[in-house]
C-alpha cells in the first residue's frame, strides 16, 4: 500500500530556485575530452582504441570489463590524444581515455537498427547494456544488470524516481517538463520487459507543474500511474522511495527486486529510450551549475568527458572565488578542489558557494537530544554508531547495524551539537565493505 512518505528525514533549504526556471542549454565543449574507464559501478572497460585513433561521436572507445561493467562511447569525433591516469572528481587518479576534439561532431552509425516492434526482451536488455546506460542518479549501477532479475515475472513495479529530493538539484525537473514524452516512453520500453508490472512516476510534491504534465502525457495509458510524494529529504533514496510508493520494505542485503520493484532515475529512462527509438548510445547528461558563487545558474546538457572547468565559464564565470566546490548536491555530494575533472555519466550538478559554512561549525559534544535518531530514515542510533566508527569498533557497528545506514546525511544536518555524524559512519561502512571485497 502506498505511505506517499518514510519515516524520518529532514527539510534543508532546498535552493532550487537558482536554477528552476533555466531551460535546459546545450554547450559544446572547447577542450580536449576526458574519459574515465570506471564511471560505473563494477569492472573499469577495456580501451578498444589506440593512440593517433581517429574515432567519431558515438563510437565505442572502451567495451564492459565484464559482467557488471559498461562500455563508453566518445561524445566528439577527434583523436585519441592519450590513455593515461588522469584525476577525476572523486579526486582518485583513473585510467582515462583522452580525445583531441575536431569540432567537427562527425557521427557514428546509431548502435542498432532495429525496430522496437521487432525486439525480444534479450534484444533490448543488450541494447541498453550496449548503449552504456548506468544509474545516472549517482550510482552508476550498470542498467542491463538491474533490468535483468532472477524471476521477472515477480516484478510489480516499475518505478521513475522523479522525486529529485537533494537540495540545488533541478536538472531532473527541467527534464519532466521539458522532455514528458521521452520519460514515458523509457517506461514503457521498461515496462515491455516485465509484463505483470504496472509503472509509477514519482514525484514530490512541491513540482505540481511536472505531476501536472505527467498526468497528461500518461491519462489514456493503463498501466502507467504519477504518484505525489510528501516533500521530505531523502525521499529520492532507493529505500525510502520504494516504501513511500509501495508500502515494501528492503534492507541493504537486498535488491528492490527482492520485493517486486525496479526502480531508475529520470535521465537513465530517457537514455534507454534514445538507446532504443533512436540507437544512441550514453554520451551527454544534464548537469545543473549552480550555488550563489555561480553567476547564472544553469541547466546544461553537456557531452560526457567536458571538463567542468568549461560548464563554470558557461555559466558566466563566479561572482567571487568559491569557498567550497561540490560535485552532487549539499547532502550526498562531496566536495571537489580542481574542477578541471570530467563531466561523467553520472555527474548530477556542480553546486559552487560563497561560504564554507561546515568547515565554520564549531564542533561540540553530544547533548543527547535524540534528534538525529527521529529523522534517520533507516531507524539508526547515528549517534551510537559514529562513536563505534571513531573508535573503529567494526563489531559494535554491526550490532547497531551501521550497515544499513543509507548515507543521506540527515543526522550530521540536524544536529546541534554540529557532529559530522554521517561522514564518520559513511567511512567505516566503506572500510568494512572494503575489507568483505578483499575477504
Ligand atoms: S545514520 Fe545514515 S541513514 Fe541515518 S540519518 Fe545518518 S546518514 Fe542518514
Ligand atoms: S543530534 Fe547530535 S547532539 Fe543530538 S543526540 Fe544526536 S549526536 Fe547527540
Amino acid at each position: 500500500m502506498a505511505k506517499r512518505t518514510f519515516r524520518g528525514g529532514v527539510h534543508p533549504y532546498d535552493g532550487k530556485a537558482l536554477s528552476k526556471d533555466k531551460p535546459i542549454r546545450d554547450i559544446l565543449p572547447k577542450g580536449e575530452l576526458v574519459y574515465p574507464l570506471s564511471q560505473h559501478i563494477g569492472a573499469p572497460a577495456k580501451p578498444i582504441v589506440e593512440k593517433g585513433q581517429r574515432v567519431l561521436a558515438g563510437e565505442k572507445i572502451a567495451e564492459a570489463g565484464g559482467f557488471v561493467s559498461s562500455p563508453v562511447y566518445a561524445s566528439v569525433s577527434g583523436t585519441v590524444k592519450c590513455i593515461e591516469p588522469r584525476r577525476t572528481v572523486t579526486g582518485d587518479n583513473i585510467n582515462c581515455i583522452v580525445i583531441e576534439n575536431d569540432m567537427q561532431y562527425e557521427a557514428a552509425p546509431p548502435i542498432h537498427t532495429m525496430n522496437f516492434k521487432d525486439m525480444k526482451r534479450e534484444d533490448i536488455i543488450h541494447i541498453i547494456g550496449e548503449a552504456g546506460i548506468v544509474g545516472m542518479g549517482g550510482a552508476g549501477f550498470p542498467t542491463q544488470v538491474k533490468l535483468s532479475p532472477k524471476e521477472p515475472d515477480k516484478i510489480d513495479y516499475v518505478i521513475v524516481n522523479c522525486a529529485e529530493c537533494e537540495p540545488y538539484l533541478t536538472s531532473d525537473y527541467r527534464k519532466m517538463l521539458e522532455e514528458p514524452d521521452k520519460l514515458v516512453r523509457g517506461l514503457q520500453i521498461m515496462l515491455s520487459l516485465f509484463p505483470g508490472a504496472q509503472g509509477i512516476l514519482a514525484v514530490e510534491d512541491n513540482k505540481p507543474d511536472c505531476i501536472e504534465k505527467l498526468r497528461k502525457q500518461t491519462e489514456n495509458l493503463d498501466h502507467i500511474f504519477v504518484r505525489a510524494l510528501m516533500t521530505k529529504y531523502p525521499q529520492g533514496s532507493e529505500r525510502q522511495l520504494i516504501y513511500a510508493v509501495t508500502g515494501r520494505t528492503i534492507n541493504s542485503t537486498m535488491l528492490p527486486a527482492d520485493q517486486g520493484c525496479v526502480v531508475n532515475n529520470v535521465d537513465t529512462v530517457i537514455a534507454i529510450c534514445n538507446a532504443i527509438d533512436e540507437g544512441q548510445p550514453l554520451m551527454h547528461r544534464i548537469v545543473t551549475v549552480t550555488g550563489d558563487a555561480v553567476r547564472e545558474p544553469q541547466n546544461f546538457r553537456v557531452k560526457t568527458g567536458t571538463l567542468y572547468s568549461e560548464l563554470i565559464e558557461e555559466a558566466g564565470g563566479f561572482v567571487t572565488q568559491p569557498e567550497k566546490i561540490i560535485s552532487g548536491g549539499p547532502m550526498m555530494g562531496f566536495a571537489i578542489f580542481d574542477i578541471d575533472v570530467p563531466v561523467t555519466k553520472t555527474s548530477s550538478a556542480l553546486l559552487c558557494m560563497t561560504k564554507d559554512e561546515v568547515s565554520m561549525w564549531e564542533v561540540g559534544p553530544c547533548i543527547n537530544c535524540g534528534r538525529c535518531v527521529e529523522v534517520c530514515p533507516s531507524r539508526l542510533i547515528p549517534t551510537r554508531l559514529a562513536e563505534h566508527a571513531d573508535h573503529f569498533n567494526t563489531e559494535g557497528f554491526l550490532e547497531l547495524n551501521g550497515m544499513e545506514c543509507v548515507e543521506c546525511g540527515s543526522c550530521t544536518y540536524i544536529c546541534p551539537a554540529k557532529r559530522q555524524l554521517a561522514q564518520s559512519i559513511k567511512s567505516m561502512r566503506k572500510t568494512i565493505l572494503a575489507n568483505r571485497r578483499k575477504g
